[in-house]
Formats: structure tokens, sequence, C-alpha cells
């Protein structure tokens, strides 16, 4: 019955998330899930949400879980817009904010998600390739032509860092250009960009819950900038979705940020996990780029990457492994439990062997 379809869904290709298996015996090291649990506090704030507060609509303005992010990061509630996960937030910072006559530029290997987007909204694009080392190049964005930019700082899926330095400096070279730094992973040992925000209101930093304050399942995201480009995005938001905070949400995500020490110990925990399995996969002759994220993008000179995650796959152990040309010897392995990167390790060890 697709007759029915507007015309733009038959141009679509749909973002194809990594998988979420139904069975849970499986040690899950392909969605860079956080290995740990949110924090306790986050359980008791849901828990306290009473069932009849759902009766009514939340705060369209959320100002609540603003406020507690603008304490946090040292910002104004007006710099600082909310959404349903980042996936959400990128959403309508590419309707908002990336279209524009010149294309938006982003790497050629990133977050795939991008492309998808542009295709969704309309925007013209171009890939710039990474260079030979994997890294951006800041150079190749500076003196080009084009309406906006965007890439993830660590850079996804190769965990690689820009310093805080290269990124003011693109923001002074495209002084006419939004730069989105889609900050997913900056808790993991990159550099975050919002100290430059009040210097460069072409800068807008992109946050999630979901990877280092393990609520991916809570589908929290913000993003912070100038005023101007959150009322930008808030003018879209509020053609499409008044309401997209809902109570418990919330409740959990202003909790998450009263518990710091537990955020730190368990970032802690997982960049220490990050340091001992790299050095493992090293010790067993894997290339292993130096990743600032949550996870690492490893390949084997004698062994495809495809062959080992279908070997992992037998294992009971998925990880991501992606068919484009690039970087289709590489392996994605987020960093889970000491316990399960032990398993991965000695699985590996027998693939390899
Ligand atoms: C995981 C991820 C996101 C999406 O996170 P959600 O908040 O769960 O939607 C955004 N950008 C990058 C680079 C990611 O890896």
């Amino acid at each position: 019955m697709s007759q029915f379809w507007s015309p733009l869904v038959r141009t679509l290709t749909p973002y194809v998330p990594g998988e979420q298996p139904k069975v849970t015996n499986l040690i899950k090291l392909n969605t860079n899930e956080n290995p740990y649990p949110p924090s306790p506090a986050v359980t008791a704030a849901m828990q306290a949400v009473s069932a009849a507060s759902l009766r009514l609509y939340p705060d369209p303005d959320s100002s609540q879980l603003k406020q507690t992010l603008a304490d946090y990061h040292g910002v104004k509630p007006n710099e600082i817009f909310v959404g349903n996960g980042s996936d959400e937030v990128l959403a309508f910072v590419f309707m908002a904010l990336l279209k524009h006559e010149s294309p938006l530029l982003f790497p050629d290997i990133t977050y795939s998600f991008y492309p998808v987007y542009c295709r969704l909204f309309g925007i013209d694009y171009v890939e710039v390739p990474l260079n030979d080392e994997m890294k951006i190049d800041i150079g190749d964005y500076t003196g080009r032509e084009c309406g906006a930019i965007i890439f993830p700082n660590p850079n996804a899926p190769t965990g690689i860092p820009l310093p805080l330095s290269a990124i003011e400096q693109l923001l002074q070279a495209q002084p006419q250009a939004v730069v989105v730094v889609d900050e997913a992973y900056v808790d993991f040992g990159g550099e975050t960009a919002l100290p430059l925000m009040q210097r460069y209101p072409n800068l807008l930093v992109v946050r999630t819950f979901s990877k280092s304050r393990s609520l991916a399942g809570l589908r929290v995201g913000f993003a912070v900038g100038h005023p101007a480009l959150i009322e930008g995005m808030e003018r879209v938001k509020n053609s499409f979705n008044s309401y997209p905070m809902d109570r418990l949400a919330t409740a959990g995500a202003v909790a998450s940020y009263q518990d710091d020490a537990y955020f730190r110990q368990t970032v802690q925990a997982v960049i220490d996990s990050r340091e001992e399995m790299t050095r493992a996969l090293q010790e067993l002759g894997f290339t292993v780029l130096p990743s600032s994220a949550n996870f690492v993008f490893a390949r084997h000179p004698a062994f495809s990457a495809e062959s080992l995650a279908a070997g992992l796959r037998e294992r009971a152990i998925i990880v991501r492994h992606f068919k484009h040309p690039r970087i289709d010897q590489y392996l994605r392995i987020s960093i889970g439990t000491p316990e399960e990167c032990q398993q991965l390790v000695a699985a590996l060890t027998l693939l390899t062997a």
C-alpha cells in the first residue's frame, strides 16, 4: 500500500540502529551502552513520581531540567535545549540550523545518522575524508565554503578526539557557519567545547544521557549554545511536539546530575577497562585506534573483521561491524564490565590463535 506514502518517503534510506537482541544471555558490546546501572538516586527519583501525576501534561519548557543542566555546566537556562535523546535533539538541530544554500560538512567516517537526517530534511552535504590516521583534519574544514559543520568529538566510530584548540580555530575560521560538536562520548576523555560557548555564538554542543550517564533507555539529550541558536530550535520544537520531556524522564535526568560522585566513579571504571582492553587487544596483534570514548575501534592484520564478528557471535558476544569500505576491517567494541572485557579478550584469543 506504499502508494499512500508521501513522495519523500519513497526516497528515504533510514538509519539502521545497532541490534537490540531479544535474548538476554548475550555479552552486548555493540551499541556503546554503559555497562553499569544508573545511579540509585535515579531509581529513587523515578519511583517517587506519583502515577497520579501522569494524568497531567509535563512542563512544556522543562524548566527544572534546564535549570539543573544550566547550574552544572555554568550556563543559563535559555542557552539549553532539551529533547528525547540526542538523536531527537539532532533532528531539531538539522531542521532549525543546518539547512542553507551552501552544503553542510561532516567527516566521511562518522555517526551514520547525519546523512540520514540530510536526506530527510533535504540538506545538501559534503563528506570530508578523515586523514590517513583516521583523524579529522581541521584544515580540511577551515578554507571551504559551507553552510554549517557537524562532527562528534570524540569522533565515532574511531573514538579519536580533537583538541579544543582545533575547534576554536574552526569557529574563528568559519564565523558565518554553525559548528555543531556532538559530545556523546566527551565524558570518557575528550575535551568539551563548552568553555568556548560564551565567545562563539556559532558553536552548538550536543550531549546525551545515554552513554556516560547509563540512561540510554530513558531518552534524554540536550544542546548548549547561544540563546539565538536555542530559540531557533525551540521554534521548530514548538511546531512539532510541545511536551517531549515526560515526567519520569525529567525526574531521572535531574537525579542523575545530583549524584556526581557516582557519575565520576562509573566513568572512571569504564576508562580503566578501556585502557586494559586496549593493551590486551594489542597483545593479540590488533591495531587499536587511540580512543577517548567508551568503545575501541580495532583491526587485526591477519583476520577479517567480518569473520571475527561472526566468531564472537557464535560465542554469544556481539560487537559492531560496519560494511563501509574504508572501515570494513575494523570492529567497534563497546567497553563492558571487567568480566565482559575478559570474556571478549578470551574469545578473541581463541579466534586469532
Ligand atoms: C549514541 C550517539 C548519539 C545518540 O544518542 P541518544 O541520546 O541515545 O539518541 C548521538 N551522537 C553520537 C555520535 C552517538 O554515538
